[in-house]
Parts: structure tokens; sequence; C-alpha cells
């Protein structure tokens, strides 16, 4: 008896014998509970460790869904639905499938945030790896410590900027937990593969030194050469490790996440969700919306609230497809505007531009407000990531509806209380003709007898199907022109359906199919690129969908 199957490219090979009578029980991937069959329970030792009824899964289901729901609020649903992945991952992912649009928002955001703010107060039991500083030269060695061999994801963050919600250090390892659960619920990734990790570097949050459930190290964050000695010892450890393994860099201070995306980027096969996966779901938000809008992405010129990871990201990627359809560079740069904590990013600003505003940087006099900006260069469309809540005012939105028939209003920083206007205030203040998209879920609006269902531009439905895609095909690195393929494809995914009722995604519901087209996307572009390590399969999709994870229980004996 082995505790997986024989390796075929995504399904885990431990080889490992399965383990008997309570080892079994409290090994999440392999626990079934009362669904251990007669036969199971005398083979494997589970003679009265368990209670005598056999249930189904579907009884299982019903049992736990009917507790998720009596949970009083989304953090408590949060912590039920973490305790039960750590008890049964089969049962827990069957239920993020079965109730994908109501489990999301929990296992991410816009809860996550909260509990990361709250991750040492709830703290139960241990996910994944913590790795700090203070461990400097003992990367490798602490990497060995995790169970599972054949490690093929790993999200990896510092905790220096995380959601909207800034540096929480330690307590930030909620995100590379939640990320990787959407990885296999929405991509079909084998958890076995997945492995979360916090580089704890300490904190320079000084509320959390004073905080006695605080969970990380002590200490002001690690800079400059200690900081970068220790990233790169902890990428050449995974790369020993793990070398089939992708890396996501995921909520890490822009300064670093820049850096680390470009230092790194060609070689590990790695990328940044934060810059590249957003960037992705808001160009694709914006290709769909063209269908209600009418134009053409080559004339769309844009706004951006705040000049950060998201909002640059955004930029090169729209001056990608851009450059695609013929513009030129400063063409294509001249159609993204930044507004950030000091105003207009221009030229001649007194300090030093940030590397990653200075393509952005127009030739213009400085202007103090949005409202300003908004003036000079009239866009089609105001990108909000600023993190910072209510950025956009009824006169923003109004003067955008009246220089727009179909003005696009994308308010996209988390969670909820940090996005700069609310979906009914976007509706509200345009006389309804907003295209309007969220980074964390706003309720359906209903304005003058119309109801509209606001898309919610979250990354979910882009970076598990590239993780997917790449592992897949084990491809060598990561390119952009992935992430452009992949915001191609979530745009053709929007139906006529999604689009009369306002929305520039596709329903949550369809997150596997969604994944399952851009992973066969990226893993085709992966082999026309020269990237991919395996031979290209002759029906790319078929292979995919047939090495997914599916939450059955499989009969052990
Ligand atoms: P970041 O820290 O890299 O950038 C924030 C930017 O906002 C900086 O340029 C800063 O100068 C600017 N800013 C701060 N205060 C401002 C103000 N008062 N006025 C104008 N600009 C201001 O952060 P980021 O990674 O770019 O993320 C920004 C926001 O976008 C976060 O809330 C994050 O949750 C959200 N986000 C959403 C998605 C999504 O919806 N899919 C994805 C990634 C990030």
């Amino acid at each position: 008896m082995t505790a997986h199957d024989p390796d075929d490219g995504l399904r885990p090979h431990g080889g490992l014998l399965l383990p008997t009578g309570s080892a079994i029980l409290t090994n999440s991937l392999l626990n079934k509970g009362t669904a251990f069959s007669e036969r199971e329970r005398d083979m494997l030792g589970l003679r009265g460790l368990l209670p005598p009824r056999v249930f189904t899964i579907e009884e299982q289901l019903g049992r736990v869904y009917g507790n998720f729901r009596r949970k009083s609020d989304a953090l408590e649903k949060y912590i039920f639905l973490t305790t039960l992945q750590n008890r049964n991952e089969t049962l827990f992912y069957r239920l993020v499938e079965e109730h994908a649009e109501e489990m999301i928002p929990i296992i991410y955001t816009p809860t996550v945030g909260q509990a990361c703010l709250e991750y040492g107060a709830i703290f139960r039991r241990s996910r994944g790896l913590f790795i700090s500083i203070r461990e400097r030269g003992r990367v490798a060695e602490i990497l060995r410590h995790w169970p599972d061999l054949d490690v093929r994801m790993i999200v990896v963050t510092d905790g220096e900027r995380i959601l909207g919600l800034g540096d929480l250090g330690a307590l930030g390892m909620g995100i590379p937990v939640g990320k990787l659960s959407l990885y296999t619920a929405c991509a079909g990734l084998h958890p076995y593969y997945c492995l979360p990790i916090t580089l704890d570097v300490g904190t320079d949050n000084t509320k959390l030194h004073e905080d006695p459930l605080y969970i990380g190290i002590n200490q002001k964050r690690a800079r400059g050469a200690e900081y970068d000695a220790f990233i790169a010892e902890f990428v050449a450890a995974v790369q020993q490790a793990y070398p089939k393994a992708l890396l996501q860099w995921e909520d890490f201070g822009n300064t670093n996440a820049f850096r680390l995306l470009r230092q790194y980027r060609d070689q590990i096969c790695s990328f940044n969700d934060d810059i590249q996966g957003t960037a992705s779901v808001a160009l694709a938000g914006i290709i769909a919306g063209l269908r209600l809008t009418g134009g053409h992405l080559r004339d769309q010129k844009l706004l951006f609230l705040g000049a950060g990871e998201a909002g640059t990201g955004i930029a090169d990627l729209l001056v990608s497809a851009l450059l695609q359809e013929g513009l030129s560079l400063a063409e294509a740069r001249s159609r993204c505007w930044f507004v950030d904590s000091q105003g207009l990013v221009v030229r001649h600003r007194p300090g030093r531009l940030a590397e990653h505003k200075e393509p952005y940087a127009q030739d213009h006099l400085p202007l103090a407000t949005l409202a300003e900006a908004l003036e000079a260069h009239r866009p089609t469309a105001l990108i909000g990531v600023s993190g910072q809540a209510q950025g956009f005012t009824r006169e923003i939105v109004a003067r955008m509806a009246a220089l727009n028939p179909r003005p696009v209003i994308f308010a996209l920083s988390n969670p909820t209380s940090k996005a700069e206007c609310t979906a009914e205030q976007a509706y509200q203040w345009s006389d309804g003709r907003a295209v309007f998209a969220s980074g964390s879920p706003f309720p359906p609006v209903t304005l003058a007898g119309r109801t509209y269902v606001p898309g919610q531009g979250n990354n979910v439905y882009i970076f598990p199907g590239v993780g997917l895609g790449a592992l897949v095909c084990e491809a060598a690195k990561i390119t952009d022109g992935m992430f452009l393929t992949a915001a191609r494809t979530l745009a053709a995914q929007v139906g006529d359906d999604d689009l009369a009722l306002g929305r520039v995604y596709p329903a949550l519901s369809k997150i596997r199919d969604v994944s399952v087209q851009i992973a066969t996307a990226v893993a085709d572009e992966a082999h026309r690129a020269g990237l991919a390590r395996r031979p290209r399969p002759t029906d790319l999709e078929a292979d995919i969908r047939a090495r997914m994870f599916v939450p059955n229980y499989r009969e052990y004996v």
C-alpha cells in the first residue's frame, strides 16, 4: 500500500507506506474521518477510533456545511475552515469547490485580511514553514523539515505589505496559506505539492512588538545586505531541495518586490502575483469591458490612483498589449498616468523617482490632486490601487461619467474597507453607467429597478491557471507573454450573460474551467517559446484535466 499514486507528472508520488491507526486520522491528506469503509477500518487498524456508522462524503458535506453556516461571523468561519483543512483536506476542498462563491471570500480576500491581523490571537496549529532571519545559514536544513518530498508550488512572503494592510510581519502567513488553498480549489493542484513559507525578517510595525500574542521575531525588519543574503540563501536552498518548484513572491513591500522579481525571474521559475497576476486580471477586465464601452484597447487612456506594484504592473502589461497592437513604446506609455501620494507622477518631481514609476513620469507640470489629473488626462478608465479608502469621490466618479458614456471604474484596493469607492457609489454617482470592478467582492446593487452584479477583479482568476499551466509543462520560467495570454484567455471567458449583469469577469463558480483554459493557453505559450521542459502532449487540455486534483476519497484497500 502506498500513500500516493505513482507520479505521471503532476500526481504526487510519495512511495511511502500508508500509515495506519491514529496516524492516518491525523494525516490531513489521507484522512477520511467517518467515511473510512468497513474494510478500511479493519485493514488500517481503525476499529474503535471512529464511531461505528460509515458516512458518505455527501453526508459529511452536509454536516460541515451546516456547521459552517452556524458560525456567526466571517472570522469564525475562517477558523472553522482552517481547522477542517488541517483535519481532512479532501472534505475541505470538496466543500470549497461546491460553494466556491461563498467560501473563496472566507479563505481569501476579504476575510483573510482580518485573519492575518489576528493570526497571533487565533493561532491554533502551524501550517507551512516559518523561516526567520535568525536562522540564516540553516535554510536548507529547515526546508528538509517539510514532510513532503516533491514540492512544486511555493508561495512565499516576508509579510511587509499584506493586502492593503501594510507590514504584518509573521502574521502574513495567512496569505501564502490562503493562496495555496486557492491553487488547489481553483486549479486542482494537489495539496501535496504546495508549501506556504513565511520569511520572518522582523517587522517595523511597532504595535506588533508590543503584542503579547505576536508569533514572529521581535525585531525591526532586516534590510540591505543582510536581507539580500537571506533571500539568496533561500532561493538557492529551494532550487536544491525542490528543483521543479515554482516560486510565487507574495506581498513583499514594493521596494523589494520589484527588485526580487527582476533579480530572480530568470534564475528560478518564479513570478510576483501582486505585480504580474494583478496586471493580468485587471487587463482582462479592461479587455472584456470593451464589449460594454465599445472602444478599442489602443484608444484607452488609464488614470491610476496609486503607483505601486499593482498599478505599474497593470500599466506594464497594458503597454505590452499595446505594443502588440502596433503602438510605439512612448505612445503606449503615454496612455497610463499615475497619481500617487505626492500627486501626478511627473518627470521633474523633486527627489528621486522610484525606478518602477520612471517609465510613466509625464512631461507635465506637477498636479496635486486626482481631480486635476483627471481634467488633464481625460481618461476612459480610472484604476484604484492606492490602498486608500474613498479616493474616488462623488465628484470624481461623476466627472468620469460626464467624460465617458460608460466610464471604467476599478476600485481594486483590498480589503473591502480600503476600496476607493463601493459598487453602490460607483453606480449611483454615474447614473448606473459605470463599468465597475473591485478587488474585494461587493454585493449586487439595485438602482432604479435594475440590478447590477459587480465583478471582482480577483487575482484568483489568473494565478492558479498560470501556475498550473507552468507546472504541467515544467516551464523553465514565467514570462510576461504568459500573463498577457492569461489576460486574453480570461477576457474571452466572460459571457454575454456576465456583461448583461454589468460584470466583466466570469462567475466564480466557473473558476475551475477558467483555470483549465488559462493553464492550457499558458502551457501552449511555454511550448511555443521553447520554455517547456516536458514533451508536448497531443491534447494539452485533456492532459491538464486528467492531472488535476479532484476532491474525492480514494479507496485505500
Ligand atoms: P504598493 O504599496 O506597492 O503601492 C501603493 C501605492 O499607492 C503607492 O504608489 C503609494 O504612493 C500610493 N498611495 C498611497 N497613499 C496614497 C494616496 N493617499 N493617494 C494616492 N496614492 C497613494 O501597493 P500595491 O501592491 O500596489 O497595492 C495597492 C492596493 O491594491 C492594495 O490595497 C492591494 O490590496 C490592492 N491590490 C488589489 C489587487 C486586485 O484587486 N486584484 C491585486 C493586488 C493589489
